[in-house]
């Protein structure tokens, strides 16, 4: 009988590998984009309407001042600190206003914020649930007095969102939550949407919103390029965008429809059920290795490479 050599054994892990991978496969074909609820509240943006006016980040700024403990962000031209100045999203600046500029007629301006996903990475990530997502508005929110500031959910956020406050005494993560303990509560939407003077954050239920957003690309199709940013990136968000430009150049990551939260916790959740059948099939494999080893030994032959 034909004895087994290391790189047969090789091989046959290699083989024994792929069909793991084959048996991980459907996995990730069942944790496509699932959509978000109905009844779901979401942002549209829609870049062409917006004239960069940044009331949308005083407003925010204003409202949510006291909850998440943010500062003005003054420049240092800026001697009797009038002007909040962020050029980023920060510790004290939960949304922010970008220019993208390709020449003096060629611009955009672009508004940064949570994407309050789907499936959102940060609430997967968090270890003490201080991230979560309103299973109804799918809002997803933060609380502070469960934040252990491990900051788990800045790395695992796709889009790069949350912040933390290095600089404060109790410091908190910053990032959007609709206003959902301030202005939305009071006045029923978001500090933004309910102050931008150009119209360009409209804020309702997603489903509408979405129907919306491609009512416009189809009514101006020499307006807009033809997509709604947030509608399926890493399995859908409740953010959604409308821009004349590609919104890669615009800032906004180029992803793909599937989220890496559900597919990793697809995975926490079934592979190791499955563990048992591969586990054992190493054994067996192990154990024929060690066989053919002996018996090659008996017969005085050396190892090959
Ligand atoms: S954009 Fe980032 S912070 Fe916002 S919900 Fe998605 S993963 Fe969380
Ligand atoms: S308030 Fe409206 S127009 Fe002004 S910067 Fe914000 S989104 Fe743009």
């Amino acid at each position: 009988m034909k004895s087994t050599t290391r790189r047969d054994f090789l091989k046959m892990m290699g083989m024994t590998g792929a069909a793991c991978l084959a048996c991980a496969a459907p996995l990730s074909a069942s944790t496509g984009p699932a959509g978000e609820s109905e009844t779901a509240i979401a942002m549209l943006y829609d870049a062409t309407k917006c004239v960069g006016c940044k009331a949308c980040m005083a407003a925010c700024k204003r409202v949510n001042m006291e909850q998440n403990n943010l500062s003005y962000e003054y420049l240092p031209t800026d001697g009797d600190k009038l002007w909040d100045a962020p050029k980023d999203l920060s510790g004290d600046t939960r949304t922010v206003i970008k220019l993208y500029k390709e020449s003096d007629t060629r611009f955009s301006y672009v508004k940064h914020s949570c994407m309050h996903c789907t499936k959102p990475g940060c609430v997967s990530a968090c270890p003490v649930k201080a991230m979560t997502k309103d299973p109804v508005t799918g809002v997803v929110a933060y609380n502070k007095n469960a934040c252990i500031g491990c900051r788990y959910c800045q790395v695992a956020c796709p889009y790069n969102i949350p912040r933390f406050q290095w600089d404060k005494a109790l410091p908190q993560i910053v990032k959007c939550d609709f206003c959902k303990d301030t202005n939305l509560k009071a006045k029923g939407m978001p500090a933004c949407s309910e102050t931008c003077p150009a119209g360009a954050i409209a804020f309702g239920k997603r489903t509408d919103l979405l129907a919306e957003a491609h009512n416009r690309i189809k009514e101006n199709p020499d307006r807009y390029i033809p997509k709604v940013y947030g509608e399926k990136e890493v399995g859908g968000a409740n953010h959604l965008y409308l821009a004349a430009f590609p919104f890669q150049k615009l800032g906004l990551p180029e992803l793909k429809e599937e989220s890496p939260a559900a597919f990793s916790e697809h995975i926490q959740h079934t592979i190791y059920k499955g563990f048992i059948a591969p586990v054992a099939l190493y054994g067996t494999l192990a154990a024929i290795a060690l066989r053919n080893k002996k018996k090659q030994e008996d017969l005085g032959h050396g190892e090959d490479d």
